[in-house]
């Protein structure tokens, strides 16, 4: 194995895989092309392919007593696929930092329903990570259609990263057969997707095997597990976008489900039963770590890494006498419980949106890591169930207001402790403060004051600039698949203050972290015509910038400081478009990013670094820290000698060749026009097929109203078939994508 072959599986481990391997594109030739690593970058030699493991428990003792009841099977949405989703990102970095081009591909759910062009695929990702794990030598496709290891059977989710850095293959798998066709997954399907409607029987040529299963209908499989359609519902015989779209509109969405497929299957050579703990098999496992201190250790380690700021664990016959909290009916061989807790002083955090989000997002981390370490220790343990998280921490002995609880059951017999997190007093000054943020992984790193900021607010009220024109703007207040229910709503209409975030405010951290170039590069233009890994990179850098931003407010609240942080500091930005609901636009960063002096604003009104051009996002931390300013940006303008292709690019002539010139702390800068309205037409309202529509499948092209009411765009948004796509579509900004600064320059 070559010398980056081996730091590439090392990063991967150390980034959480519990398995990697390597498939080299040969072994794609019989997927469609622009489902293929070189349909998406022609240049593609590898395709890295990581897994995280399904605990267990969180599978055998989900979906009972109706699949719906997903319980615990949640942490598949909740932690591991954003856990692979931070994966893919930072392994595309890691080569991307290494001079590889690297395309990091989503975890999941980014989809084209009904397929694209010649691509007659439903359901479509842009890379099926299942048959990319067998082309990387992981395991073999089961009857299920699922990839099924030796290790964990098909209990693992798995993330692709496609590169043009010829890695070493790993080996196709060679073992025993891991689908012994003993048809549990076909007896036990809700909506009996392996025998009813099957176009014929797959054969999937892989790396020179064949790979045998039903070609099912998605739409019907799909019916409760993406849907989230009742199973108490007659399944109609034929099943099609219209019938779901039908059903959804007679009935609405009622909740997703754990498939059986996944549940009820195990590898021969791991499978065994015991009814009297599930219906569904179980997986043979040893005890690996048989020392509690050992393991109390390394749960400590993560409570540590992951800022958990109280930890307490019982054993069950600390329950004995509970008639509220039964330990043993969320795992019925259940010795230990673990309460950990985050807290969110409300003196010194002050919540945000962006906030809410990430503790959530680190509590779901933790309490996966913890399970999931138990489980790879021999151990049964589970997380995410229903079980009373404050009333455990309340017997613990540890519940504390403006703190969020969460419960971890496990076998293993761990000794009783109650800890608390020891503050960091650390030295704050600007340096350090600098190394600490550039450490925790973010790209670049600016800072300004209040001051700087009210005279630029000031500044821009004065010239009108930077307002919100029409004030209003359109909410979809439907489901998130079919019809667009519009609403009006007031928006802010004038620039937030620094102490509207954090009474006595005086500085503002700005952190930037850069998204692999390969990802825009490759948007709609190689042969796949997929917006789908620049819809990844836009959400996943905005929750890796909420993660070093939380660790920052933790720092400072440490040390006393009062801090939060927030992707739009002025209130005033508009959204793009994502899978991932609507986001924060790339403008929303411009003001903060230039007046920590870490970019200019271009004449498209998006930042632009001398480091990466336009290809980064930013995020903003407001606290009562005081910092100095550093100098505004004083570097090569691009713009100056371009010839503004993103002008020609903007598909509703939104931006302006005129600029407002004007002079701050001694700089001359042009402040960009352009027109709001038409701008959210096309990558807010998705309502000009060329800017993202087109690519998903969806035919709309609207023009933009002459007298840009936004009745119109209520008009508009309600009168166009979005169909279930409504959810998947997401935007490539055309004068993003055509801009000239595509990376470093003026160094
Ligand atoms: S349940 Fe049985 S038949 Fe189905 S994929 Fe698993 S091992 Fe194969
Ligand atoms: S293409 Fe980019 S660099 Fe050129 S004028 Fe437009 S924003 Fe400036
Ligand atoms: S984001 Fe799209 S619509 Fe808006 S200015 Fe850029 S190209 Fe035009």
């Amino acid at each position: 194995m070559d010398n980056l072959t081996k730091k590439v599986i090392e990063r991967a481990r150390e980034l959480g895989a519990d398995l990697v391997g390597i498939a080299p594109v040969e072994r794609f030739k019989g997927a469609p092309l622009r489902m293929s690593p070189n349909g998406l970058l022609p240049e593609a030699k590898s395709v890295i392919v990581v897994a995280i493991h399904h605990p267990d428990a969180t599978i055998e003792l989900s979906g009972e007593p109706t699949p719906h009841d997903i319980d615990s099977y949640a942490v598949q949405s909740t932690a591991m696929n954003p856990m692979l989703d931070d994966i893919s990102f930072l392994l595309a970095r890691f080569l991307e930092d290494r001079g590889y081009k690297a395309l990091p591909i989503a975890a999941s759910n980014i989809w084209r329903y009904r397929g694209y062009k010649d691509l007659e695929v439903n359901f479509a990702p842009d890379l099926a990570h299942r048959y990319a794990a067998v082309a990387a030598g992981l395991g073999e496709i089961g009857w299920n259609g699922l990839c099924l290891t030796p290790e964990f059977g098909p209990r693992q989710r798995f993330v692709s990263i496609i590169t043009n850095a010829e890695l070493s293959p790993s080996p196709m798998y060679e073992g025993e057969p891991l689908c012994d066709k003993c048809m549990e997954c076909v007896k036990n399907c809700p909506t009996d997707a392996f025998r009813k409607e099957v176009k014929k029987i797959n054969e999937i040529e892989i790396g020179g095997k064949v790979y045998k299963f039903p070609d099912t209908n998605k739409w019907r499989c799909a019916w409760a597990e993406n849907f989230g359609l009742s199973l108490a519902y007659k399944i109609p015989e034929k099943v099609d976008e219209e019938v779901i779209l039908e059903y959804l509109a007679k009935y609405g969405r009622h909740i997703g489900e754990i498939g059986s497929c996944l549940r009820f299957c195990m590898v021969p050579q791991k499978r065994y039963y015991d009814i009297s703990y599930s219906r569904a098999p179980r997986r043979r496992k040893e005890i690996l770590i048989k020392q509690e201190k050992k393991l109390l250790d390394k749960i400590k380690e993560i409570c540590e890494g992951e800022l958990v700021d109280i930890v307490a664990i019982g054993i069950k016959e600390d329950f004995v006498n509970d008639l509220s909290i039964r330990p043993e009916y969320y795992l019925p061989d259940v010795n230990s419980i673990i309460s950990i807790g985050i807290k969110v002083p409300k003196e010194k955090l002050i919540e945000t949106q962006e906030i809410k989000n990430t503790i959530l997002r680190r509590i779901n981390y933790t309490q996966f890591k913890i399970a999931h370490l138990l489980d790879m220790s021999g151990y049964s343990a589970i997380c995410n169930t229903v079980a009373p998280d404050n009333l455990i921490a309340h017997r613990l002995g540890i519940y504390e207001p403006e703190t969020f609880f969460s419960t971890i059951f496990t076998s293993a017999s761990l000794p009783s402790i109650k800890e608390r997190r020891v503050e960091r007093k650390e030295n704050l000054e600007p340096e350090i403060l600098k190394r600490f943020c550039r450490e925790i992984g973010a790209d670049l790193v600016g800072f300004f004051n209040k001051d700087r900021y009210e005279r630029f607010c000031k500044l821009l009220t004065d010239l009108r600039l930077f307002q919100n024109e029409s004030k209003e703007e359109v909410i979809d207040i439907g489901k998130i698949y079919g019809p667009y229910v519009p609403m009006i709503k007031k928006t802010e209409d004038s620039i937030k203050r620094l102490d509207d975030w954090v009474p006595k405010a005086n500085s503002v951290i700005v952190l930037g972290l850069h998204f692999p170039n390969a990802s825009l590069d490759t948007a709609k233009v190689t042969p796949a015509e997929t917006v789908g890994p620049y819809a990844f990179v836009q959400y996943e850098t905005l929750n890796l910038l909420s993660d070093m931003a939380y660790k920052v407010v933790k720092r400072l609240n440490d040390n006393g400081y009062r801090a939060t942080f927030t992707f739009d500091i002025t209130g005033l930005a508009s959204k793009i478009k994502n899978s991932r609901g609507m986001l924060p636009d790339m403008r929303a960063h411009s003001i903060y990013a230039f007046l920590s002096g870490l970019s200019y604003i271009g004449l498209h009104g998006y930042p632009i670094t001398t480091e990466y051009g336009v290809r980064q996002r930013f995020i903003a931390i407001i606290s009562d820290l005081s910092l100095p300013n550093d100098p505004i940006y004083s570097g090569e303008i691009l713009c100056e000698n371009c010839s503004k292709p993103c002008i020609s690019a903007c598909p509703t002539s939104a931006i302006s060749y005129n600029t407002i010139p004007i002079d701050f702390e001694g700089n001359k800068i042009k402040i960009p026009k352009f027109d709001s309205f038409a701008c959210d037409w096309a990558k807010r309202y998705c309502l000009v097929g060329e800017e993202g529509p087109y690519y998903w499948n969806v035919d709309v092209n609207i023009p933009v109203p002459k007298e840009k009411r936004i009745e119109d765009v209520v008009d508009s948004v309600s009168k166009t078939h979005w169909g279930v796509q409504k959810l998947h579509i997401n935007i490539v900004e055309e004068c993003l994508r055509k801009c000239i600064a595509n990376g470093k320059f003026g160094t």
